[in-house]
């Protein structure tokens, strides 16, 4: 059976300047500029579809250029869009890159803001034939809280991709989540806000593997946490369902000549639906183990979704 991968989440448009360095306020640099698809709910799409699984896409679009790029790329792609028409302009995204590393972000949420929970709960046939249904905290958080409750009224496995770091995810959410796949940053905030733990994102890798796992379980008490570590992989800490598992484990990722670590959260969350959804025989260990190298693939690749590659550029690459 070909199972499908539902993404609700935002699309927009990334206009990228790079510069020697970054601009101080009242600073003036003159830069290279590119612009292109991105929103993490579209680069999450865009990567389960090129990694094999059929794809549904509900998102927000304005009614110009920008909804326009997004239609025409998901076409090109296989992926069955559902966009609610909105009067606000489609998502953009800000980005200025210094060539010596690090990066400052504006988002104007614009039309991704206005998706309802009403929209989503029109989609209900969709997202209840899906086999994963994947999320991200760039939409209403009542919208994708509609789509969680959704799948789990129709049995489909629920991944909530906890990112960006800076919204707040309500209990409510987070319990809906069979899987939830924080980086080290999201963990940490996730820790503080559901688990009463203060603890550094940047000493997040380093502690022990036992301490982490009992931090997941108290963060999500019968679901799967998947913290995603970088170069380093990631580490997965079981839960209940996954009894024929062990509890927890690292999966270490794949050396990769990364030049462009953009969106690496995203190929992994989207990499990793596809593999759920396609091979739901295959052990969630092995599942990690593609996302990562699909993730690792993605490094090696510039810009977001443009740099998605295909499960046979993944095996050619990594065997
Ligand atoms: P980003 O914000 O850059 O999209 P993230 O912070 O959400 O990424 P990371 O933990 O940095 O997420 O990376 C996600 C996954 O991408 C990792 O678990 C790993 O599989 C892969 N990855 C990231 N960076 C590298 C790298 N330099 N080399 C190999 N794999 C990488």
């Amino acid at each position: 059976m070909t199972g499908r991968v539902a993404v609700v989440g935002s699309f927009n448009v990334d206009h990228v300047w790079v510069a020697a360095s970054l601009p101080r306020p009242g600073e003036t640099l003159a830069g290279d500029y590119r612009s292109g698809p991105g929103g993490k709910g579209f680069n999450q799409a865009i990567a389960a579809a090129r990694a094999g699984a059929p794809t549904d896409f509900i998102c927000a679009l304005g009614d110009d250029a920008g909804g326009a790029l997004a239609r025409a790329l998901a076409h090109d792609d296989g992926i069955a869009l559902h966009d609610m028409r909105s009067d606000a302009p489609t998502g953009t995204a800000g980005i200025f890159v210094g060539e010596a590393g690090g990066n400052s972000i504006v988002i104007g949420p614009g039309a991704n803001a206005a998706l309802t929970p009403a929209f989503v709960d029109a989609q209900r046939a969709v997202i209840a034939r899906a086999a994963v249904v994947v999320v991200q905290l760039e939409s209403p958080l009542d919208a994708i809280t509609q789509a969680l409750r959704i799948a789990r009224g129709a049995g489909a496995v629920r991944v909530l991709n906890p990112a960006p770091a800076n919204v707040a995810v309500p209990a409510e959410l987070l319990a809906l989540a069979d899987v939830i796949t924080p980086n080290e940053t999201e963990f940490a905030a996730l820790l503080d806000a559901h688990a009463g733990e203060r603890i550094d994102a940047t000493a997040i890798a380093a502690l022990g593997d036992d301490t982490l796992h009992a931090l997941c379980r108290r963060l999500l008490p019968h679901g799967t946490v998947v913290v995603t570590l970088g170069a380093a992989g990631c580490f997965v800490s079981h839960g209940a369902r996954r009894v024929s598992e062990a509890e927890h484990a690292r999966v270490p990722g794949e050396r990769a000549d990364a030049i462009d670590t953009t969106g690496a959260g995203d190929a992994f969350n989207g990499a990793l639906a596809a593999s759920i959804a396609l091979g739901p025989g295959c052990s969630l260990n092995e599942q990690l183990r593609f996302a990562n190298r699909y993730a690792a693939l993605s490094t090696e690749r510039a810009g977001a979704a443009v740099a998605m590659p295909t499960a046979a550029q993944v095996q050619a690459r990594f065997g």
